[in-house]
């Protein structure tokens, strides 16, 4: 008998994983990290659910870690099958994953180091090397016509419009005779973005079982024009004569921050200030955002067509090197910087913070969500002063956030896209989301569109 289980991101945003058996074979849907609180974090330690040695392919919904982060940890535990994602996602899964081993390496030695770890010494859950030798495993999928995997599975790919390569995936289970289908919706994007198409509506005959996202499942995105409000925020900082720093996100916010500042200059809505991308993250995320046109939206596509560069603002500098990012510390204000990491926890962008944060001439900009017990959420919520580099840094900056910039659909725009579907599932589980956010989801769902939905639990398994 066909089974599903939920291995993660059921009741928590993170880890998103997912294991379909038929037929005496096995398919993994994303290999995500869990991340946030401790207890979240351990989960990562803990033996896969299913042997990796047992599973026959991997396919991703798209690359952000919480979907991807796992993956060199299963193919160290012994996972030898393909991985099967678009060719965007597998550009930026060859940026991230290696940078994520990197990161695990310097939690593990600054572990060491600070002597708070119970073993000893403390390891990475992977290497740099690591993730370098799981990215042999991956292949490119053409989305354009189904994967077939086996006699039992059979994959089809819809445009989710959540980040650059993110799709979301229909699998048919064939087993004994009999077809049954399940849709997972991955990440959803929002109706209306920058750089992105709005999702896709599936096209699956009744019967299926979905699995949906509910990140925002009780929350709606602010609708303040946020062009608006950009330009207030640069311009009332260069007349104080300060800068503009903000944490960013490499994939997909750095890129739509560069657009609107492109744009905003274009309309003579701010001032043509220097602006400074120092991370090589973020600029090798935009060299791919740069390669994909297919992947963005009608009105940037036409810009590119015209030979406008849509991601190069007047004023801009791609800063790869250290000594460049050092220049900035003596470079004069007013100026913009944009650098890594986007919650403020490492990074370059925490040299500019410990410069700028004292003085109230320059804005501290959040461009996304902010996770409790983050530096960046310390910031946001009014702390006096954080700790940078072990010294106790007082903020006297404006601190301002966008968050109607996020790459997720609020519930509005998933009750409006689940009821464009042709045919309701036969059963709605939902996953990604915090307990209330999926629990208000679900009442939604059954009030609104009548469909029969559950939440998800942790390792339940479920019948096809
Ligand atoms: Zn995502
Ligand atoms: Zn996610």
């Amino acid at each position: 008998m066909a089974t599903l289980q939920f291995l993660g991101a059921a009741g928590t945003v993170t880890g998103s994983r997912y294991v379909i058996e038929a037929g005496g074979e096995r398919l993994l849907l994303d290999a995500g990290l869990f991340e946030g609180s401790k207890e979240l974090r351990l989960r990562n330690w803990n033996p896969f659910p299913v042997p990796p040695a047992a599973i026959d392919w991997l396919v991703l919904t798209h690359a952000h870690l919480d979907h991807t982060g796992y993956i060199p940890r299963l193919v160290k535990e012994g996972f030898r099958g393909p991985i099967f994602a678009t060719s965007g996602t597998v550009e930026l899964a060859h940026l991230l994953l290696p940078d994520s081993g990197h990161l695990q390496e310097e939690d593990a030695a600054y572990a060491n180091r600070q002597g708070f770890t119970r073993h000893r010494p403390a390891l990475p859950l992977y290497t740099h090397d690591d993730a370098i030798q799981c990215l042999g495993q991956f292949r490119t999928a053409n989305d354009r016509k189904p994967l077939e995997l086996s006699s039992h599975f059979r994959c089809r790919f819809f445009y989710a419009g959540h980040i650059l390569g993110a799709r979301m995936i229909e699998i048919t289970v064939s087993e004994n005779g009999a077809a049954r289908r399940l849709l997972f919706s991955g990440d959803l994007g929002r109706e209306q973005q920058l750089l992105i198409r709005p999702p896709a509506v599936p096209d699956l005959e009744g019967g299926y079982t979905l699995i949906c996202e509910s990140t925002y499942g009780d929350r709606l995105h602010p609708t303040d024009d946020f062009r608006a409000r950009l330009a207030a925020i640069v311009n009332s900082t260069a007349a104080r004569g300060g800068s503009v720093i903000i944490p960013a996100f490499a994939v997909g916010r750095t890129q739509e921050l560069l657009y609107l500042f492109r744009e905003l200059i274009e309309r003579q809505q701010m001032p043509s200030l220097p602006i400074h991308v120092d991370s090589p993250m973020a600029i090798d995320c935009t060299d791919i955002y740069r390669r994909h046109p297919e992947e963005h939206n009608l009105a940037l596509a036409a810009l590119e067509q015209q030979g406008i560069r849509p991601f190069s603002p007047r004023g801009v500098h791609f800063d790869r090197s250290v000594e460049q990012s050092k220049m900035l510390n003596d470079a004069r204000s007013p100026m913009i910087i944009i650098s890594a990491s986007g919650m403020a926890t490492g990074g370059r962008v925490l040299h500019h913070l410990e410069r700028c944060l004292p003085d109230a001439r320059h804005t501290i900009l959040f461009e996304g969500f902010q996770a409790p017990g983050t530096r960046g959420h310390a910031i946001q919520s009014g702390a006096a002063a954080v700790k940078i580099h072990g010294q106790e840094v007082p903020v006297r900056a404006h601190v301002e956030s966008m968050e109607n910039l996020s790459g997720h659909a609020d519930y509005g725009e998933i009750l409006r896209w689940l009821a464009r579907f042709p045919n309701p599932p036969a059963r709605t589980f939902l996953t990604h989301g915090e307990p209330a956010a999926a629990e208000a989801l679900k009442e939604k769902i059954a009030g609104q569109l009548r469909w029969q939905a559950s939440v998800a639990a942790h390792l339940q398994t479920v019948t096809l």
